[in-house]
Parts: C-alpha cells; structure tokens; sequence
C-alpha cells in the first residue's frame, strides 16, 4: 500500500467517524425557542492583550446557522462541538442584527466610561465572512456601528480561508479607515499532514498564505490559531509541531498567534476518544515548554502571542494533576505571560509539584 492509498482509507474513516458521533449528537440537540435566536450565544468583557498594552476585550459571539465545514459531507473539525450552539436553521439578517445591538446596547457605556482601551472580537463559531452565515447587511451594520466607538482601537473577526477575498477585505479596511485590523484563521498547524488527517481541517498551508499576502495588501493584520495537540499526537509531538508552526508564522511576518490548547467538547471525536482513555488533553508543562523554545523576547515585539485555554485547569482542558494549587500557579503564569508578553512570567517560580516528575516520564506515550 502506498502513502497515499493509506492517506486515503484513514481519511475517510475519520470523516466517517465524525459524521456519526454528529449524527447522535445532534438527535439530543434542543431546537432554540424564537426569541433566543435574537440574543447572541454570549458576550462579555476581560482584560486583554492589546498590540502595545494592557486593555480588554470586548468579545461578542453570535448564534448563526453555523459553520459551513462543519455542515458539509466533511463533517467539521475532530475537535469541533461548536455545531451543537449553531441553529442549523437559517438566522435572518434582522436577527443577527438584534443579537448584535442586545450585546453592543448592554456594553456601550462602560466601554465608553473606561480607562482601558479595547479590542472588540465578534465571533460566530463559523466564518464571520461567509455569506450564508453573516449576510453582508448585517456584517456593514455591524462595521458602522463599532466604526463610531472610538474607544475600540481594535477590531478580530474570524473565518475559514475560503471566505477571505480582497473585495470583502477591502469593505472593512475602508470602513475602519483608523482601527487597527485582524482576520483571524483557524490554521492549527503549519503542517498540512497533521491539520488535514488528525483535524479534518480541510485547509491547505498554500491557501493560507495567499490569504495572508491579501491581508498584508491591505494592511490588515493576521491572528492565527495553532491548535496545542491535535488528536493523535503525543505531548513531545504536541510541541514539536506547535513550536515549528509557531518559528514559520514568525518568519512569515504574521501579527498574533492564539495557541488554544484542545478541549474536550460535547459531540466531537476527541470526546469519543478521551472517554476511550485514548486521548489526554495537553499538559501545562508542554505548552510553557513549547513557548519558551519557540519565541525570543525579541519576536515578542513584532508578533503578540496569546493563549486563553478554554476548559483551563479541568479534567477536559488543559491541566496538570488537577491538584488546586497546581492549576492555579501554571494558569497565573500563562495569564500573566500573555497580559505583559514577558517571557519572564513564564520562569517564576512554580508550584512544586510531585506531577512533575509522572509527566516527564509520560509524555513521549501520552
Ligand atoms: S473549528 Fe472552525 S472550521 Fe472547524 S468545524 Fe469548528 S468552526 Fe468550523
Ligand atoms: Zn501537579
């Protein structure tokens, strides 16, 4: 059997696996009730990085149809449950538009009234440019209303590569003539290999890097998420693969990176295989390893790097031994790394903790 027949039978046993773990998923999923459709899934406000300081996020997610990936034959990704927060029916543009005003309308004045800066992130767990998800009515309603806060410097909006083109590209650059820009893409791994068999990404390295150069045309920046062990990797390859994606995106002259290291979320394969015991979400150790021989102080000022782990310091986040003050001490050091980018933060001193030792003994074989 050659490389390429054995690429194929596995591909296909994935997609497979993924479509059936949906299927049941979904039999459980309760049908949203109208007027949840004209509030969003959730929004709130943080401290966060901002590109020279300290500031905080405004962070809105939208309830859409959901991802056309994950509602194609493909299935979505191995590591994806957003699917089962979609609607799967369509969401009208007046709908998207009164979710948007419910978050924007509840915010405004604190925004308004704070000291901090912002960067507002308006997610809809798909592409926020993909016409069947965010009709271009509700995406310019959107654009003009946070044009006019002058306290949002910033301004992310995620989608998958298909969507980005230099027309829709350049409807945003014209309307935030003076806020600073971000696409962010889901790319995982710079490695074509492990982002399409282990992620079921169905996203080429080649793609990514045309998108990036129509970005770049434009002055609009790039915010990349690297997935932190992918399904089928060990810890050692966990960083091997994330520190390597992280050294070629530098090179590349992108603008952030996000490292989320995976979750178990409801209705995915990962879940499937961690109840199997065949999986474990990654280790802090693994990932302040994996930064600190990936990037120099140096890079720090030409590229921010953020990590904001969902599920952190839980049996279905990232985590060490569960112990408390094992949690808390490694999700400190992370926060406080990514608020200052001072790579310093992530050398103070740890808890000291007997999990140590297990882990490195372990993380070639888990
Ligand atoms: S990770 Fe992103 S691209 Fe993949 S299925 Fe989920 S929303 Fe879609
Ligand atoms: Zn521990």
């Amino acid at each position: 059997m050659n490389d390429k027949n054995f690429f194929l039978e596995n591909y296909n046993d994935i997609v497979e696996k993924i479509n059936s773990i949906k299927q049941n998923a979904l039999k459980r999923k309760v049908n949203y009730r109208e007027e949840q459709l004209n509030r969003p899934i959730s929004f709130w406000t943080k401290k966060e990085r901002l590109r020279d300081k300290i500031g905080k996020e405004f962070t809105i997610i939208l309830r859409s149809k959901g991802c056309s990936w994950a509602l194609s034959k493909y299935g979505g990704c191995s590591m994806c449950g957003y699917y089962l927060d979609a609607t799967t029916k369509n969401v009208s543009t007046s709908q998207l538009i009164s979710q948007f005003d419910y978050a924007f309308n509840d915010k405004i004045n604190e925004i308004k009234q704070d000291s901090y800066n912002y960067i507002l992130k308006i997610f809809n767990s798909g592409s926020f440019l993909d016409e069947n998800e965010i009709p271009k009515e509700a995406r310019n309603y959107i654009y003009e209303k946070i044009s006019m806060v002058e306290k949002i410097k910033e301004v992310v909006i995620e989608s998958r590569l298909e969507y980005i083109t230099s027309e829709k590209l350049r409807e945003i650059r014209e309307i935030f003539n003076k806020k600073y820009l971000e696409i962010a893409i889901g790319l995982e791994s710079v490695d074509d290999y492990i982002r399409n068999n282990f992620i079921n990404k169905g996203v080429l390295f080649k793609d990514f890097k045309s998108a990036l150069n129509k970005c770049k045309e434009l002055d609009i920046g790039v915010k990349v998420y690297l997935l932190f062990k992918p399904l089928f990797l060990n810890e050692q390859a966990a960083i091997d693969d994330c520190s390597y994606s992280i050294k070629t995106l530098i090179d590349l002259g992108v603008n952030s990176i996000s490292i989320n290291p995976t979750n178990i979320q409801k209705g995915t394969l990962a879940e499937h295989l961690w109840f199997q015991n065949r999986y474990r979400p990654p280790w802090y150790y693994s990932l302040f390893k994996c930064i600190k021989k990936s990037v120099s102080q140096e890079d720090l000022k030409s590229i921010r790097l953020l990590s904001d782990p969902s599920g952190a310091g839980t049996k279905r986040g990232i985590h060490n031994c569960l112990k408390k003050e094992c949690e808390i001490s490694a999700k400190e050091r992370l926060r406080n790394f990514v608020l200052s980018q001072n790579l310093n933060e992530l050398e103070q001193k740890e808890y000291e903790c007997v999990c140590k030792k297990k882990y490195q003994l372990q993380k070639n074989y888990i």
